[in-house]
């Protein structure tokens, strides 16, 4: 039988608790006889990691990872330790180190979720996020000077390389072109930075003469988050720079109900290295360690891993069965309203698979 091997990397705070229950998910769909099975590898990186060892990974952890198939990712984030160093010690040397260059965030309305926008139906709130994930303004270029004294200076670069531009709008195209609506929205930021939006501007008219079939339009991304909430059956798939598209999408998980259910997947589509799928939401001081975390995030993740690896009919099984888990107004977490903890969301998504 088919062996997927998977990494998985709890990190911090709810990580810790979401992680495990993506694991407990995916195992109850291998049981269920999905055809394939997995062989996990836990990790112990994140802020515990960084108290002992000074690091939040090992300098050669990426050497443990790059045999695995995928990697199923919590959160970057410890309350006692500065989040840059949190961020870039784990999270973005593996997005950077795989160049893991395109981020996918998918965004609906799933059934029995109560949205905040009283006049969009589930059916007109269907998008696809893309986010370069390699470069611009989390190139990490910059640095300081003269610290702590009055002339201190400090800047942060932002890098866009046409390689860089063109192999995320490809990509965006041709993800938006397997979509019904084949349909693209640019979102950029040209009228006030006027170097490398302007490049991103001229690589996207460029790029878009591959796709003569998708239908595509640009917008400034101030002009984006309103579009966002007045018309949001107007978009479908939208590709955005590393910043833009962060913001873009936790806007984007708040319209359709909570940031507890937004996925996301790292991509090297070349396949070169795994890829990482992970829940946007962060560590959740407020709530981590007292079992409430909304799971569904981690789950819908492990639906893009599973259609990553190809196993298209397992990742609509379980999304099926997370949308009637939501579907059950009992079953929602606290952040949803609701009452249910982490455990109790995870074992009705088990059972939904066994049946
Ligand atoms: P956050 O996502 O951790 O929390 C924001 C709010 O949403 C909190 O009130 C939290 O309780 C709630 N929330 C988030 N996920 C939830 C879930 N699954 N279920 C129920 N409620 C949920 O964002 P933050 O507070 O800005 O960041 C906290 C820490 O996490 C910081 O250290 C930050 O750097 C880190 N972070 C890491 C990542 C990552 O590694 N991918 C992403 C975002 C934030
Ligand atoms: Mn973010």
């Amino acid at each position: 039988m088919k062996t997927y091997r998977i990494a998985c990397i709890p990190g911090d705070g709810i990580g810790k608790e979401v992680v495990p229950a993506g694991e407990t998910v995916l195992r109850a769909l291998s049981d269920a006889g999905a055809g394939f099975r997995f062989e996990f590898s836990s990790f112990d990186w994140g802020g515990d990691y960084y108290r002992l060892h000074g690091v939040m990974m090992p300098d050669d952890g990426l050497d443990a990872l790059r045999p695995m198939d995928a990697i199923l990712f919590g959160s970057a984030g410890d309350p006692d330790i500065p989040d840059h160093v949190t961020l870039w010690g784990l999270r973005l040397k593996i997005c950077q180190g795989f160049d893991q260059y395109a981020n996918v965030r998918p965004t609906r309305i799933l059934p029995g979720i109560d949205a905040p926008l009283k006049r969009c139906t589930p059916a007109q709130l269907d998008w696809v996020i893309v986010r370069e994930n390699s470069e611009g303004e989390y190139s990490g270029v910059g640095g300081r000077v003269h610290q702590g004294h009055p002339i201190e200076v400090a800047t942060d670069v932002s890098m866009m390389t046409r390689a860089g531009v063109e192999r995320i709008m490809r990509f965006a195209f041709r993800l938006a072109r397997e979509r019904p609506r084949k349909q693209l929205t640019v979102v950029t930021k040209s009228n006030a930075q006027r170097h490398a939006m302007v490049m991103w501007d001229e690589i996207a008219v460029q790029v878009s003469g591959e796709f003569p079939d998708v239908k595509w339009d640009k917008e400034l991304v101030d002009a984006c988050t309103a579009r966002m909430v007045n018309r949001p059956a107007s978009l479908d798939t939208l590709v955005a720079t590393n910043l833009h598209a962060d913001i873009l999408s936790d806007l984007a998980a708040a319209l359709a109900g909570s940031l507890g259910i937004a996925p996301t997947g790292n991509i090297d589509p070349e396949r070169r290295y795994p890829s990482m799928f992970e829940p946007i939401h962060g560590s959740a001081f407020d709530i981590m360690g007292k079992g409430l975390a909304n799971p569904v995030g981690t789950f819908w993740s492990c639906v893009m891993l599973l259609d990553h690896l190809g196993e298209r009919e397992a990742a609509a099984r379980l999304m099926r069965a997370i949308e009637s888990v939501t579907a059950d107004a009992s079953l929602h977490t606290r952040d949803l309203g609701g009452t249910a903890a982490t455990a109790a969301v995870t074992e009705a998504v088990c059972r939904r698979l066994q049946s």
